[in-house]
């Protein structure tokens, strides 16, 4: 008999496993992997999660959904990073009060790393992500990542997507179940585990017991599989990273002309941060803080005052989350994926990716040959190392502020709360900038560009004073930052705008 999934949940983790692993796995073909979808209408899905990261391009593609279907189906808009303000100081304080972290890693001229040179003055006062490429000027002016004419997926300059969440799980599901997933909307009751420890099948309310060789968790925070059935502890970072709370609204535009934003906006609260994320209909705008550090009441407030009188008819949505995974995400024949694997918090959109890996991972490591054992070693290796990685990036965000106008600002530089590896790299970039040789490209989801645009745009110093001396090709790098300049100013002239591109993909399929 041939190989049988069962996945637990639909929402954007589900649907997403359940329509790569169809392609990967053919779940169409005599020989392929069978892959059954049971989720709960009356449980629902989070319904959150609007961010991504310029992978989901490829995730997407594998699935089989063009960007014409994203647009029209799922209110999509391009996104070319993030963009945090207030970050580095509080509102009214002297200093900068927004830096961004766009996709684009920064150009080299002839092989040229430009870092160092901005480090030592030679590009100016601007600072690092404005003169390293052109995307934050043309994201500023709105501007789409590439042209019409440009084929799906593919673009000069990198990007991702906003898209409403439900109407994403739904797109998904309807690529999953034409590519062979079958679908079984039903709420699962009973997790059977056998005396070894691995699952034996599951019941459910109406269609009895399901079977499968692998089971998939992506019941969101329930884990019914992974954390009730099989009770693999989740290790808590509120001692890290103190949100575990959010506010959701969405805000209608203004007009049917207003820009749509081309970044997450993030914009540091008092106890927390905004998102603010530009769809092609609305917005989607929440606060997300630390319940130990502020009350809802107030949380509520700030995210009214940020919205401002436009938020007075608007539903709100609150969420309650703890940052933390789990150290074993596949255990024996059952595999947690999403939610029910760990989440930190919105900043920086780390969680739909981790789904996608995860995704990726168990289409390369799926145990046709029965070696569960080898599989899940790799597994738990990799993601456990990729978890702590992506938790070092985001409390960077937070750890290097010279912010101290709150509890949450002092908690969140106090030693203590910084992990030692995060320390470590610390201590490794006073004298030098991260390089390659700081990041595994097999593990980390961020690369050396984006711990670089962090550091700089929060206001980090390297030291190179020592060694000023041996970066002697200062000329050439001031006409690489010319020419950075210039292409911006090209790209803000022929690109169109982040409206007229998501208004083409709409018309054109
Ligand atoms: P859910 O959406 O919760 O789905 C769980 C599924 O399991 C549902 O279908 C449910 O019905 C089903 N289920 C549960 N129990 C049972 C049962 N007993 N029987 C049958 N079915 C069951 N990620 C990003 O990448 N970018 C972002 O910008 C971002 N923003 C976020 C903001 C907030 C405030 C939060 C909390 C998260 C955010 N995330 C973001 C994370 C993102 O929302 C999730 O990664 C994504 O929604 C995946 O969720 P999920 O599918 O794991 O869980």
């Amino acid at each position: 008999m041939g190989r049988r999934v069962v996945i637990v949940g639909g929402g954007t983790a589900g649907w997403l496993t359940a329509g790569y692993l169809a392609k990967r796995l053919a779940a169409d073909l005599p020989g392929g992997v069978a892959i059954t979808l049971v989720e709960s209408t009356e449980i629902g899905i989070l319904g959150v999660g609007e961010g991504t990261f310029p992978t989901i391009r490829k995730t997407l593609a594998t699935i089989g959904i063009s960007e014409s279907d994203l647009v029209r189906h799922c209110g999509a808009s391009f996104k070319q990073g993030a963009k945090f303000a207030h970050w580095r100081h509080a509102p009214g304080a002297a200093g900068p009060d927004h830096y961004t972290h766009p996709f684009q890693v920064a150009a080299q001229d002839d092989g040229l790393e430009l870092l160092p040179y901005w480090l030592l003055g030679h590009g100016g006062t601007a600072n690092w992500d404005e003169v390293c490429s052109p995307q934050k000027k043309a994201a500023d002016a709105h501007r789409a990542p590439k042209l019409p004419s440009h084929p799906d997926y593919v673009a000069p300059l990198n990007y991702a997507y906003h898209f409403d969440a439900v109407a994403l799980a739904a797109l998904l599901r309807d690529r999953a179940v034409a590519s062979g997933v079958t679908h079984i909307v039903d709420t699962v009751t009973e997790v059977i585990v056998d005396g070894d420890g691995a699952i034996g099948g599951i019941d459910t309310a109406a269609h009895g017991r399901l079977t499968a060789d692998l089971y998939i968790d992506c019941t969101g925070f329930r884990a019914e599989l992974i954390g009730r059935a099989l009770g693999i502890p989740y290790r808590s970072c509120r001692d890290v990273l103190f949100c575990d709370s959010a506010l959701a609204m969405q805000v209608p535009h203004r007009d049917a002309q207003e820009p749509i934003v081309s970044y997450t906006v993030a914009t540091a609260q008092e106890a927390g941060w905004v998102w603010d994320i530009g769809l092609d209909r609305r917005r989607g705008v929440g606060h997300v803080y630390s319940s130990a550090h502020t009350d809802d009441a107030a949380a509520e407030a700030k995210l009214r005052a940020y919205i401002g009188p436009a938020s007075a008819d608007l539903d709100m949505r609150k969420i309650r989350f703890e940052a933390g995974y789990r150290e074993v995400n596949w255990h024996k024949n059952c595999v947690a994926i999403g939610l029910s694997s760990g989440f930190f918090e919105p900043l920086e959109a780390t969680g739909i990716v981790f789904s996608e890996v995860a995704a990726g991972m168990v289409a390369n490591l799926f145990p046709w040959g029965g070696d569960y054992e080898t599989s899940a070693r790799q597994f738990n290796a990799v993601m456990l190392k990729r978890y702590e990685r992506a938790r070092d990036f985001i409390k960077l965000h937070y750890c290097i502020s010279e912010r101290r106008d709150s509890d949450f600002w002092h908690d969140n530089v106090a030693a203590a709360s910084i992990p030692d590896s995060l320390h470590e790299l610390l201590d490794r970039w006073r004298f030098r900038p991260p390089t390659e040789i700081d990041v595994d490209a097999n593990i980390d989801i961020f690369t050396e560009a984006s711990w670089q645009y962090v550091l700089y745009g929060m206001g980090w110093t390297t030291d190179l004073s020592a060694r000023a001396g041996t970066y002697r090709h200062a000329e050439a790098a001031r006409r690489a930052f010319a020419a950075v300049d210039r292409q911006a100013a090209y790209a803000i002239a022929n690109l169109p705008s982040n409206r007229q591109l998501i208004e083409h993909a709409r018309h054109h399929r």
